[in-house]
């Protein structure tokens, strides 16, 4: 069934940016009649934090953001993954990488050096090749999209040489699943859109229609991250984090209870009302 979902990494727990992004997935999936679907983002496992799982969806819980059906993760699909990997080696698109990340320094485009290793090697990354593929999309936040991957980023990984399928990979078969219609997330992840839909497009798969909104910004016009320590959401402040969130989405919250504010904003929800550009956010203002 069609959906739209939010996909978080279970790194940490949600913070102010995290669940502006999650009310925003929450209410545009409800706003276009869709489900929405929880997916963690868990295979780089050592940035994986014990407990941040279960402290992301008591955050969800609280703040009346629920969602539907099981909740899904990227470490339980490994076999998808590997068999997307397979077809694209049938297809002849994948690459043994074995270039140090030293010997790569200072070239943003990979320049191709191990084109030729097609055939297994130890200790190597793997690499779909982009040829001379030119992405188009249109964002409904951040409008026409184009990109040459040649000129962006190159052959890219999608298998990394410590082991795990690479964030590209496991998120192009997960978002090219014909279920997902929508994916709404952080402008910050914008650049990774074109590599995803040319997996999808080697794939076969169906893309969904894309929205990334803007980032909240600290006070230092950082994206709030947990790399730049931003508050973890507490919990018992869930109704006035919902509207704060709110008015960030460009909405005028009326004062309502939680469930039916919630209620309110699916049937206020519009993505002309936010605008472009990332926005500054000040935890100690609200
Ligand atoms: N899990 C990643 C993150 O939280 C990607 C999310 C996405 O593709 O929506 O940044
Ligand atoms: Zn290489």
């Amino acid at each position: 069934m069609a959906a739209g979902r939010f996909a978080p990494s279970p790194t940490g727990p949600l913070h102010i940016g995290s669940l502006y992004t999650a009310l925003a997935s929450f209410l545009d999936a409800r706003a276009e009649g869709l489900p929405w679907r929880l997916r963690f983002d868990d295979l780089d496992a050592p940035r994986n934090q014990p407990g941040a799982e279960s402290r992301i969806l008591r955050s969800l819980e609280a703040h009346g953001l629920h969602w539907d059906g099981p909740v899904e993760r990227q470490s339980e699909r490994l076999d998808l993954y590997q068999a997307a990997l397979e077809k694209l080696q049938r297809r002849a698109k994948l690459f043994h990488c074995t270039c140090s990340r030293k010997a790569l320094a200072g070239s943003p485009i990979y320049p191709g050096h191990c084109r030729g290793q097609i055939a297994p090697v130890p200790n190597a990354a793997i690499r779909v090749r982009v040829d001379d593929a030119a992405v188009e999309f249109i964002d409904l936040v951040q409008g026409r999209q184009h990109a040459r991957l040649g000129a962006t980023v190159g052959d890219f990984i999608i298998k990394r040489r410590d082991g795990p399928f690479a964030y590209q990979l496991a998120t192009a078969v997960d978002d090219g699943n014909p279920n997902i219609v929508r994916v709404l997330r952080g402008r910050d992840l914008l650049a990774n859109t074109p590599r995803q839909l040319h997996v999808m497009a080697l794939l076969g798969l169906p893309a969904p229609t894309y929205a990334h909104i803007p980032v909240l910004l600290n006070t230092a016009g950082q994206k709030w991250s947990k790399q730049t320590e931003a508050p973890t959401v507490n919990d018992h402040k869930h109704l006035a984090n919902i509207r704060a969130c709110l008015m960030l989405l460009g909405l005028q919250p009326p004062d309502l209870d939680l469930d039916t504010l919630i209620e309110w904003a699916s049937a206020h929800w519009s993505l002309d009302r936010i605008g472009k550009r990332n926005q500054a956010f000040d935890p100690s203002l609200s």
